[in-house]
C-alpha cells in the first residue's frame, strides 16, 4: 500500500488524526488511547518542549511558557485587534516580528506562530507513526471555513516545518460533510454546526452524490467553549473574592487553575445535573496561607448563563441563511461539529432554530479529522484519473507560480493597461447531478483598476470608486437534474461513536488537590482520570463502502472577497466572498510615469471599500518593467485561488507576451530560507513523552 496521507484536525483547542483505508476511516489514538492531542506546547527549563496532554497540564504549573489557542492569532498581523486582546488574556508573551507577523516569546527564545503550530502537527505525526508503524509525510489539514490567505499559507507553512506535505488544505465543515456523506449518493441540503473551544462556524452545503457544495459560510471568531468557560469562572472568581477577599484575576496563575475548574464544571453539566468542586490552594494569601475554592454549580445556573451567548451563534446562522437564500427548516439535515456540542443546552436551541434533530450518529470530536482522512484518501489514490484529479490538473495549466508563504515566488509577466476584463472561472464542467443547479453569471465586469507605484503615488487615471457590490446572493438550487450516476452506490453509514467517550474527557477524579510543583518540575500535574486501558488498540471507526465510490468533488466558496488597492486607500474587490473556487480574475495594469520599472499593488481580503479596513495580505510587485512613456506597458495581472483557497499571481506583458517577473511578500510570512533552520530547531526540541 502506498504511504497513508493522514487527515489532520488542526484545531484551537484539540487537535485529531485519522487515515482511511481500504477498509474503514481510523481515528489514530496516542498511546494511552486518547483521540484528542490538546493543541498546547509547553517549553520546558531543559530545554525540551512538551506537546498536548502533558503540555496542557503545565498550563497550571507553568502558565508563562505555555502556549494554546494560537490558531486564533496564526497568519495575523501583530497590529491586528485580535492580537491585541489575546496579549492581554493570555499568559504568555508575544512580540512582533520584522514582517509584522506574531511572534511567541518563551524562555528567551521567539518562535513564530507556525513553528508553535507546527510542533502540535510533529505531535500528530509521532501519534500517527506510533500507531501505525510506518513514517508519515503526507497529510490534508483542516482550516476554518472562514480563514484568510495569510492564516491558510501559515498553516501550510507549520506542516512543511513538521515534515509534512500538505496536499489539500480543506475546510473545516466541508470535512465533515464529506465524512457524512460520501458514499451516501444522497442528494440533500445541510448545515455544519461548529462550536469548539474558541470559535463557532455554520456552514450550508448541498450533496449530491460524491459532489460537495459550499452555498455559504459565516462564522464568528471569539464564540466557543472558552466564553462558557470564562462566564463560570468569573462566577468562581466573584466566590473566592467574597470568601477569602483575594481576587484571583489577578494572579495569572491562580487564574489558570480556576479557568481549568469552569471548564470541568462545564463538562460535568452536560452529564449531571449539578456539580460540586474544591480547587485546594488555588492561590496564597497574605504570610503564604494557602486558599482553597468550593464552588457549586447547577447545569440550569450553567444554562442561564450561557443562553445570551449562545444567542449569537444563531445571529450568524441567520447571516449564513441569507446568503444561501434558504430557510432553516429547509435543511434536511444538521451535523454538530466541536466538543462544545455536546452540551444538552446547544441541542436544543439547534433542534429548535432548524426544526428537527441534529444527527445522533457523528462524533463532534473526530469526524472533521475523519472527512480530512477521506479526501487524504482520494487524492493519494485517485489524482489522476478522477474528475477531482482533473480540478488538479486544470489548476496546473492556468496556475504556474503559487503565492504563499514557501514560494516567495518570483515568476511571471508584463503590465497593461488599466481595462479590467474578467476571465471566466475555469472550474470543471459540472457533473451530472450539478447540471441544474449552476451559480448565477459572473459579476460584470468591474471598473479599471490603476495602481500606486512603489512609493504610494497614485498612478494613471484613478476611476470612479464603484459603488460597494451588493452580496451576492447564492440562489437556491433548483431541482436535482436525475440520473446520478453513484447514487445507488453502497451507503457510508456512520456508526455511533465508540462505546467510551474519548477518555480526555473524562474529569472523574479531577484532581486539585496537590499543591502545585515548582515549575522546574517535570513530572506533569495529573488533571484528568488516568484513561481506561485500551482494550482493542486498533479502533476501527466507520465502514466503508463494499464497492468503490468516486472520489469526492469539492466546491468550495472563498470565504472572504480579494480586493486591491485603486485609489490610495481604496480598495476594489476582485474576487468577490462566496466565488466558487479555484477562480481567477484579470486585472490590466499600467504604468502611470515615463520609464518607470516597477509598479506595486497592495492586496487585501475583506469586504470593506476601505483598504485600512480590510485584512492587508501583502504586496504585488511587478519588477523589470521595459522603459517607455506613460501608459506604454500594459501588463495582464491573473489572481487565482486553488482548490486550497491559496492566491497565486501571474503577470504577463500583453505587448510581448513575456511573462513578467512579479515579487509577492506575506505579510507576517515566513522567509524561504528560515524553513531550513525552523525543522532544524523543531527536532532538535520536540520531546517524544518518555516511553513512546
Ligand atoms: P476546537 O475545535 O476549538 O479545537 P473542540 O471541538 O475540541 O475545539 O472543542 C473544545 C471545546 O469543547 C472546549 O471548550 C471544551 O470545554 C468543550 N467540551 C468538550 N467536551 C465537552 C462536554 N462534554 N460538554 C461541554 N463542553 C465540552
Ligand atoms: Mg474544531
Amino acid at each position: 500500500m502506498s504511504e497513508p496521507v493522514l487527515g489532520i484536525d488542526l484545531g484551537t483547542t484539540n487537535s485529531v488524526v485519522a487515515i482511511a483505508d481500504d477498509q474503514a476511516i481510523h481515528v489514530l489514538p496516542d498511546e494511552d488511547g486518547y483521540r484528542l492531542i490538546p493543541s498546547v506546547v509547553s517549553f520546558h527549563p531543559n530545554g525540551d518542549v512538551i506537546v498536548g496532554r502533558s503540555a496542557r497540564d503545565r498550563r497550571l504549573l507553568d502558565a508563562p511558557n505555555t502556549v494554546y489557542s494560537v490558531k486564533r492569532l496564526i497568519g495575523r498581523p501583530f497590529q491586528s485587534e485580535e492580537v491585541r486582546r489575546a496579549r492581554s488574556r493570555f499568559a504568555f508573551e508575544l512580540t512582533e516580528s520584522h514582517s509584522g507577523g506574531v511572534l511567541v516569546a518563551a524562555r528567551s527564545e521567539s518562535y513564530t506562530l507556525s513553528e508553535i503550530s507546527a510542533f502540535v502537527l510533529r505531535e500528530v505525526r509521532r501519534v500517527a507513526e506510533a500507531r501505525l508503524g510506518e513514517s508519515c509525510t503526507k497529510a490534508v489539514i483542516t482550516v476554518p471555513a472562514n480563514f484568510n490567505e495569510l492564516q491558510r499559507s501559515a498553516t501550510k507553512a507549520a506542516g512543511r516545518v513538521a515534515g509534512l506535505d500538505v496536499l489539500r488544505i480543506l475546510n473545516e465543515p466541508t470535512a465533515a460533510a464529506l465524512a457524512y456523506g460520501y458514499g451516501r449518493g444522497s442528494r440533500e441540503r445541510i448545515a455544519v454546526f461548529d462550536l469548539g473551544g474558541g470559535t463557532f462556524d455554520v456552514t450550508i452545503l448541498e450533496l449530491a452524490g460524491e459532489v460537495f457544495e459550499v452555498l455559504a459560510t459565516a462564522g464568528d471568531t471569539y464564540l466557543g467553549g472558552d466564553d462558557i468557560d470564562s462566564l463560570v469562572a468569573e462566577q468562581m472568581a466573584e466566590a473566592f473574592l467574597a470568601h477569602h477577599r483575594y481576587d484571583p484575576r489577578n494572579d495569572r496563575q491562580a487564574y489558570e487553575r480556576l479557568r481549568a475548574a469552569a471548564e470541568w464544571a462545564k463538562c460535568q453539566l452536560t452529564n449531571e445535573p449539578e456539580v460540586q468542586l474544591r480547587v485546594e490552594e488555588l492561590a496564597y494569601g497574605p504570610g503564604g496561607v494557602s486558599l482553597d475554592l468550593t464552588f457549586g454549580l447547577t447545569r440550569q445556573a450553567l444554562e442561564a448563563m450561557a443562553t445570551p451567548l449562545l444567542a449569537r451563534a444563531f445571529d450568524v446562522c441567520e447571516e449564513a441563511m441569507r446568503v444561501a437564500g434558504v430557510r432553516p427548516t429547509q435543511l434536511d439535515n444538521v451535523i454538530l461539529v466541536g466538543g462544545s456540542t455536546r452540551m444538552p443546552l446547544v441541542h436544543r436551541l439547534v433542534e429548535e432554530y432548524f426544526g428537527k434533530t441534529p444527527l445522533a450518529d457523528i462524533d463532534p470530536d473526530v469526524v472533521v479529522a475523519q472527512g480530512a482522512a477521506i479526501q487524504g484518501k482520494a487524492l493519494a489514490t485517485s489524482r489522476a484519473k478522477s474528475r477531482l484529479g482533473k480540478v488538479a490538473l486544470r489548476r496546473a495549466e492556468i496556475a504556474q507560480p503559487r503565492i504563499s508563504i514557501e514560494e516567495v515566488s518570483t515568476g511571471l509577466a508584463q503590465d497593461p493597461r488599466s481595462a479590467a476584463s474578467d476571465k471566466p472561472s475555469k472550474r470543471p464542467p459540472p457533473p451530472p447531478p450539478r447540471a441544474a443547479t449552476a451559480r448565477p453569471a459572473p459579476p460584470p465586469p468591474p471598473p479599471v483598476a490603476t495602481m500606486a507605484k512603489p512609493s504610494g503615488q497614485q498612478l494613471g487615471l484613478p476611476p470612479p470608486l464603484p459603488e460597494a457590490p451588493p452580496l451576492e446572493p447564492i440562489r437556491p438550487s433548483p431541482a436535482f437534474a436525475v440520473g446520478t450516476p453513484s447514487l445507488d452506490m453502497p451507503g457510508f453509514d456512520l456508526p455511533s461513536p465508540e462505546p467510551s467517550a474519548d477518555p480526555g474527557l473524562d474529569f472523574g477524579a479531577f484532581d486539585f488537590g496537590a499543591p502545585p510543583a515548582p515549575p522546574t518540575d517535570f513530572e506533569p500535574l495529573t488533571f484528568d482520570a488516568p484513561p481506561a486501558p485500551l482494550t482493542a488498540p486498533e479502533p476501527v471507526v466507520y465502514d466503508v463502502p463494499s464497492e468503490p465510490v468516486a472520489p469526492p468533488l469539492l466546491l468550495d466558496v472563498t470565504p472572504l472577497s480579494l480586493g486591491l488597492e485603486t485609489v490610495a486607500g481604496y480598495c476594489e474587490h476582485i474576487i468577490k466572498r462566496n466565488s466558487a473556487i479555484p477562480t481567477e480574475q484579470v486585472r490590466i495594469f499600467s504604468t502611470g510615469m515615463d520609464d518607470q520599472s516597477e509598479v506595486v499593488v497592495r492586496v487585501c481580503q475583506g469586504e470593506s471599500r476601505r483598504l485600512e479596513e480590510n485584512q492587508l495580505l501583502g504586496e504585488v510587485q511587478l519588477t523589470d518593467l521595459p522603459p517607455g512613456a506613460r501608459g506604454s506597458a500594459q501588463i495582464e495581472v491573473t489572481f487565482m485561488l486553488d482548490a486550497d483557497g491559496t492566491l497565486s499571481v501571474r503577470a504577463m506583458d500583453l505587448k510581448s507576451g513575456r511573462q513578467q517577473s512579479i515579487r509577492i511578500q506575506l505579510v507576517g510570512g515566513v522567509d524561504e530560507s528560515g524553513f531550513e533552520e525552523m525543522q532544524a530547531r523543531l527536532e532538535a526540541k520536540f520531546a517524544a513523552p518518555p516511553g513512546a
